[in-house]
């Protein structure tokens, strides 16, 4: 018997159960050959399929183009904010970045270490409660890339919609990804760590058009070198073989959820509900633009701080774990990725209520 709550955290995020037994029944003998995923060489028949199976049902869920490579890395999605420039931002050359919220400024200040940075568009003026329309943005002639962060997963900002730009665009997707369809024709460079919709951490998922590879500053480190790792199948060095298994697992789950349209399905009605319910109380309240909210992390404030560790405590009391908001901003956030289900969200507005009639 399990005895597993509903798990509400932002990364490492909840994993869907059936995985976890998968794995489970895995870990001592993988399919009968005697030993464990993490005791396998990286080089052996037996991890080279489970690997090529991972790539090959990611890209069928995501329709991959076969002009992009798909690349199992380490360092997370903060690595990637130097690994980005180091591969596509000549020395003298400068990029574009769109400041949604913290994790945009953080990929522009990595960025800035390595060339000019120009900032085309902020939702600072707008408190970082809404995506600063397409119009409004000064993209720069000389940028090679635009970078931005379809979903911030502090604030929960989200962009509805894909820019629309000249250069190639690049997505920190880790806290969206997967959560639905998405073009990926449309983008240059996808990247999302892992342990939001993906997996388990320890692993970053670079999705990257083959034209943009070869392009490595001579002082990039070899480790760092997308076509090093694209050239070697992710295996120039010891990649995270577990990580890499159990996000295998998570890809053939999601097929058997009806691909990307079933969670689209469930992931609408998810966020749907639970914006429905703050907005409709007097002592919950979310302060995004209703077109910009994120579909994966939801934070919400109570009218009055003061009652945030009683909520918090008859939460856990309730087996609704990790719903305290990021520290920087305080309040409130249910992250509701793919593996959350819809009947946690369903918990979660029913004692929602219940704590407000007692101290509404
Ligand atoms: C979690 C997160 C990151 C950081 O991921 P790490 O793997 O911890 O480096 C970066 N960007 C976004 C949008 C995130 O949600």
């Amino acid at each position: 018997m399990s005895n597993r709550l509903y798990n509400f955290c932002a990364g490492p995020a909840a994993l869907p159960e059936p995985v976890l037994q998968r794995a489970q029944a895995d870990l001592l003998d993988w399919q009968g050959k005697g030993l464990s995923v993490m005791e396998m060489s990286h080089r052996s028949d037996e991890f080279v399929s489970i690997a090529e199976r991972a790539e090959q049902d990611l890209r069928d869920l995501l329709t991959i183009p076969s002009d992009y490579k798909v690349l199992f890395l380490q360092g997370g999605a903060s690595q990637q904010f130097a690994q980005i420039p180091l591969n596509l931002l000549p020395e003298d050359g400068s990029a574009d970045y769109i400041d949604t919220g913290i994790w945009s400024a953080k990929a522009i200040e990595e960025a800035s270490r390595y060339g000019h940075v120009n900032v085309a568009a902020s939702a600072k003026s707008m408190d970082y409660f809404a995506i600063p329309g397409q119009n409004d943005w000064q993209l720069s002639e000389k940028a090679t890339y635009v970078h931005y962060t379809p979903n911030e997963t502090i604030g929960g900002l989200e962009f509805g919609w894909i820019p629309d730009v000249e250069k190639p665009l690049i997505a920190d997707m880790s806290s969206t990804i997967l959560s639905r369809p998405l073009d990926v024709s449309r983008f240059g460079l996808i990247y999302a760590g892992a342990q939001k919709n993906i997996g388990p951490s320890g692993l970053v998922v670079v999705i990257v058009q083959e034209d943009l590879l070869g392009n490595a500053r001579a002082s990039c480190p070899t480790m760092l070198d997308y076509s090093v790792a694209a050239k070697n199948g992710s295996m120039y060095n010891t990649p995270p073989t577990f990580a890499w298994y159990l996000s295998g697992l998570i890809f053939q789950w999601l097929k058997e959820q009806g691909g990307l349209e079933g969670m689209e399905r469930v992931n609408q009605a998810k966020q749907r509900k639970l914006y429905a319910a703050i907005d409709s109380s007097e002592l919950y309240s979310n302060p995004i633009n209703i077109a910009d909210r994120s579909w994966m992390n939801i934070p919400f404030r109570l009218a009055d701080d003061r009652l945030d560790k009683p909520f918090l405590a008859g939460a856990e009391q309730r087996g609704l774990l990790n719903l305290k908001g990021h520290r920087s901003v305080g309040g409130m956030r249910a992250s509701v990725y793919n593996a959350v289900p819809e009947s946690a969200v369903d918990a979660l507005i029913e004692y929602m209520a219940e704590f407000e009639k007692q101290h509404g």
